[in-house]
């Protein structure tokens, strides 16, 4: 395969994310790591798509070069939205993942309404000042307890409606990346991006 000349530096710190991120975009984006003296991004969008260019701008002013952002939110129709664009902080702060869950399960203690949809905005901001994006939505259910030791953040709670009834958290990343959010952003990024 010859090396894609799409170079973007990924704002995401979240090693998940950025794997999840590459194994997506490999052919058509070489994908860099944040720089790691860069400190954390404040996520002060009221909307994912403001917050994931916020993060990508972030990172263009510091490391002169265009980036890639991503902001995540889970979406619970019970919960008329929430968390949205608070999920990372659903529980306070800092932000802390096992918190979350618990808070969201106990929420939802005795609703039958349980569907949710995570979404996800992709942002790239180039040095030019443009910005490309794109969202992906993945439709779902949200557990009574958690099951499943992969991923991260609420893929232990989260049932995707395109799946065999296993939570995030139970599949391999490949079967997860099959029908995610993230992976249906990247797919309609990628259709945004000049062909290699
Ligand atoms: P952010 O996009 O990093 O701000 O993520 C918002 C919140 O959603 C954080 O609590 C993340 O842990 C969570 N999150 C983001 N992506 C996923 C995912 O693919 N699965 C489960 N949780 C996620």
């Amino acid at each position: 395969m010859t090396k894609p000349n799409i170079v973007l530096v990924c704002a995401s710190a979240n090693v998940h994310k950025v794997n999840e991120m590459n194994a997506l975009l490999a052919d058509v984006v070489r994908l860099w790591a944040r720089p790691a003296e860069m400190g954390d991004i404040a996520e002060t969008g009221s909307t994912l798509l403001e917050n994931a260019v916020i993060k990508a701008s972030a990172v263009v002013a510091f490391a002169h070069a265009d980036a890639l952002a991503d902001d995540t939110g889970l979406e619970v129709d019970a919960l008329d939205g929430a968390p949205g664009v608070r999920s990372a902080r659903f529980a306070g702060d800092p932000p802390n993942d096992a918190r979350n869950r618990a808070l969201l399960l106990e929420r939802l203690v005795g609703v039958t309404n349980r569907s949710a949809r995570f979404c996800t905005v992709l942002a790239i901001v180039r040095v030019d000042g443009t910005i490309v994006h794109a969202k992906g939505i993945c439709e779902g259910t949200i557990a009574e307890s958690e099951r499943g030791n992969n991923g991260f953040g609420y893929d232990a709670v989260f049932i995707p409606r395109d799946g065999d009834g296993r939570t995030f958290a139970e599949l391999s990343s490949a079967e997860k990346n099959l029908m995610s959010h993230r992976a249906r952003a990247v797919f309609a990024l990628r259709e945004l991006l000049p062909t290699p």
